[in-house]
């Protein structure tokens, strides 16, 4: 083993002060390294391990076993990852319901531009809303679980794995029924689903190298002028909503896909600091 989580990592790692992905390179390491394990002991305010465990506690039994819990069991997900997807923050109530808001704006802005040949607004904003979700399912500030990470490590990569799978449930179904709502526009108002997929892998493929802020922002951002570009191009449907910009959109998410699926591995190990977005 050629490198070494550092001591003042290990020390905020025992504080539950490390942010990802050093957190999930630390994670992993220490699972695996007797020696960085020893270090930890030493390291470990026996005071803030315990608050950690309290703020977990409280995060993860406030509800007692919640509705989405009880049926994720149900259905036949391992107890740990069920409660692990129940405190998911971006599946709680605030978020999802910030999220019907301005699905509801959008759809009626949209059902009211009846001149437009196609649901332009709609179909371009709804792409950005799991790749925003994915991407605050990153880090402490909005993270319970983040306490979980600490206590007890777990694998990144699967970590955002099933963080990912659950976000993407969530909103893609919400996209799903607000086109529902937008009966006119038939499947066109469909258009949004494979730029999402594109969005959203893209997005974490990128994340090793440009971080969980950076990546995803540089890839909304890179939508919204991509859209308006379009827009002035041609008045009539925009091109990624075209049947070709539908089978880039579906090229570059199989692409993205296979490059995180390469770059798994960075998401649990990667030996360089990254105080830049701590
Ligand atoms: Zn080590």
């Amino acid at each position: 083993m050629t490198w070494h989580v550092a001591e003042d990592d290990v020390r905020a790692y025992a504080r539950g002060e490390l942010a990802p992905p050093m957190l999930w390179s630390a994670d992993t390491h220490i699972a695996r390294c007797a020696e960085c394990r020893a270090l930890l002991a030493t390291v470990t305010d026996p005071v803030a391990l315990d608050a950690g465990w309290e703020r977990l506690d409280a995060e993860l039994d406030a509800p007692k076993r919640g509705l989405l819990e009880s049926l994720l069991v149900r259905i036949g997900v391992a107890d740990h990852t069920a409660r692990l997807l129940a405190a998911t923050p971006v599946l709680r109530r605030s978020w999802i319901g910030a999220v019907v808001a301005l699905l509801v704006m959008t759809v009626l802005v949209t059902n009211s531009l009846k001149h437009s040949a196609s649901p332009s607004l709609f179909v371009g904003l709804a792409p950005l809303l799991p790749l925003a979700g994915v991407a605050l399912s990153y880090g402490p500030r909005f993270d319970p679980t983040y306490e979980m990470a600490v206590v007890a490590p777990l694998h990144g990569f699967r970590l955002l794995m099933i963080r990912t799978v659950a976000v993407l449930v969530a909103v893609l179904g919400l996209n799903g029924l607000a086109s529902l709502a937008l009966p006119e526009y038939g499947l066109a108002a469909l258009g949004w689903l494979l730029p999402a997929l594109a969005l959203t892998t893209t997005g974490l493929a990128l994340t090793p190298r440009l971080g969980p802020v950076l990546a995803p922002s540089l890839v909304g951002g890179g939508w919204v002028v991509f859209l308006l570009v379009a827009n002035q191009i041609d008045g009539g449907t925009l091109a990624p909503f075209t049947p070709a910009g539908q089978g880039v959109a579906a090229a570059v998410a199989a692409l993205a896909a296979g490059l995180l699926y390469v770059l798994r591995d960075r998401f649990d190990t990667r030996p360089t600091t990254f105080g830049d977005f701590a």
